[in-house]
């Protein structure tokens, strides 16, 4: 197992709280955002500042940690490509087990899947998983800079919202065709040819 770094603000220290149950400790502090702390169209960039609110509890199997992530996330609007800020608050709460209470922990709730079981390592609770699946379901697929954003021309790629009556004069692609086709039939007599190859069949 990933050894814990101690020095890491996403990381607390069990023995802030101990194991007498009904402990609790509080902890406020900011946090740097680890890397890939999002999606691939919005995510809060590493090392940026996640502001922590955690609410320790010893409890029987472990220690409780309830609490609030604040920070914002960066990304591009998918319509009109402007930079976006969103401002991310969630909240979380999570069971860390004891190691020498997981044995236990596992029996009583069999149900649990062990993968999502957060175990007390080295008597440390690394809350980044714990961030992650607070936050990243919360972050939104396809960001808009706001709701009605009218996006970009989809011939020329102006921004609709700086030039609202901004539109092309369509020609079917058919009659295009067409016209271009016009003045070489006009210049190479191309129908003439035509008519003598018949002649000749
Ligand atoms: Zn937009
Ligand atoms: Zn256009």
């Amino acid at each position: 197992m990933e050894r814990l770094d101690p020095a890491s603000a996403l990381v607390l220290d069990a023995k802030d709280v101990g194991r007498r149950p009904g402990a609790m400790h509080a902890v406020e502090r900011t946090a740097g955002a680890p890397a890939d702390f999002g999606t691939d169209v919005i995510a809060v960039p590493e090392g940026q500042p996640l502001a922590l609110d955690v609410r320790m509890e010893s409890v029987h199997e472990g220690v409780l940690v309830t609490g609030t992530v604040s920070g914002t996330a960066v990304g591009a609007c998918v319509r009109c490509l402007d930079d976006i800020d969103l401002p991310v608050d969630a909240r979380f709460q999570e069971l860390f087990v004891w190691p020498d209470r997981a044995e236990h922990h596992r029996e009583v709730d069999a149900e649990h899947d062990q993968d999502e079981e957060h175990q007390i390592v080295d008597d440390m609770i690394d809350l980044e998983t714990v961030l992650r699946d607070a936050v990243l379901p919360s972050l939104p697929f396809q960001p808009v800079c706001r709701d009605d954003c009218p996006g970009l021309c989809s011939q020329c790629g102006a921004r609709l919202e700086d030039d609202p009556e901004h539109h092309h004069d369509v020609i079917d692609p058919r009659w295009a065709a067409l016209e271009a086709l016009a003045p070489l039939a006009g210049s190479q007599g191309s129908s003439e040819t035509e008519t003598n190859d018949e002649k000749r069949n």
